[in-house]
């Protein structure tokens, strides 16, 4: 952990809805550069929601989302520049199929950073190496497995160089044997230091990777604790009633 205690994300009060329907009911964050923050909680809780109004995709009804000192939550957010330092990685790999995995990583890097061709292609190619993959640098999506294409789309992300990363149950439509492998990427980037706020049903991962878990029930967080806490002895019942399920 390289935790130096500097604020890099804080939600205050955030609220968001859908219609009539409230699915995050005043959520209180804090989050430290170099903190490793999973998030639990049962389906439809509102985790994803959560992490898409990090990043602009859905908007907030009320509350702050305060990011390097900027309110996310409030009018005129350049949401490109905010994105380029808040890389996602959601359930489902969204690569484009017509292009190949170096072209794919490259498109942020080249056409929205304006980035120098050679510079960038450096760095995907060095990313790619650390995931294994770079011997797949020419192939298409359609002829990777799912945990390659996972693994691609993380390089992809992190080729933007962004300060934070939010991963929505990255391994949840991998098959069982393909997990592994690109848990253990996300276990690196936490090794490096890298500010990441993780969604996910494994709790093995979750216990060993996250600095804190913090576990949400319909809307709302009901517990933020030390994964050693959390899984021996959570503070609510219904963290407890969680855990008996998945564990
Ligand atoms: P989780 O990721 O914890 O499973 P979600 O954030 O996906 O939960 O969903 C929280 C709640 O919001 C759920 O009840 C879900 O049905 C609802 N919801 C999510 N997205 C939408 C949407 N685009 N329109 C309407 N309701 C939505
Ligand atoms: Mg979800």
């Amino acid at each position: 952990m390289t935790n130096t205690g500097e604020l890099l994300l804080e939600v205050q009060g955030l609220q968001k809805s859908f219609g009539e329907r409230l699915v995050l009911n005043g959520i209180d964050l804090q989050v430290v550069k170099g903190e490793v923050t999973v998030i639990l909680g049962p389906s439809g809780c509102g985790k994803s929601t959560l992490l898409r109004c990090l990043n602009g995709l859905e908007p907030v009804q009320g509350g702050r989302i305060s990011y390097s000192g900027q309110d996310l939550a409030g009018p005129q957010v350049n949401w490109r520049e905010v994105r380029q330092r808040i890389g996602m990685v959601f359930q489902n790999y969204e690569l484009f199929p017509h292009m190949t995995v170096l072209d794919n990583i490259l498109l942020g890097p080249l056409k929205v950073q304006k980035r120098e061709p050679k510079e960038a292609r450096q760095q995907a190619e060095q990313l790619l190496d650390r995931v294994g993959l770079l011997d797949r640098k020419d192939a298409y999506p359609r002829q990777l497995s799912g945990g390659q294409k996972q693994r691609i789309a993380i390089v992809r992300a992190l080729c933007m160089n962004p300060e934070i990363m939010l991963f929505d149950e990255v391994t949840a439509s991998l098959d069982p044997e393909m997990v592994r492998e690109v848990l253990d990427v996300i276990l690196g980037l936490a090794e490096q230091g890298m500010t990441m706020i993780i969604v996910t049903h494994e709790m093995g991962f979750a216990k060993s990777v996250g600095d804190r878990i913090v576990f949400m029930d319909q809307g709302s967080i009901c517990e933020i604790a030390e994964p050693q806490q959390f899984f021996t002895q959570p503070a609510t019942e219904r963290a407890q009633h969680f855990l008996d399920i998945f564990q």
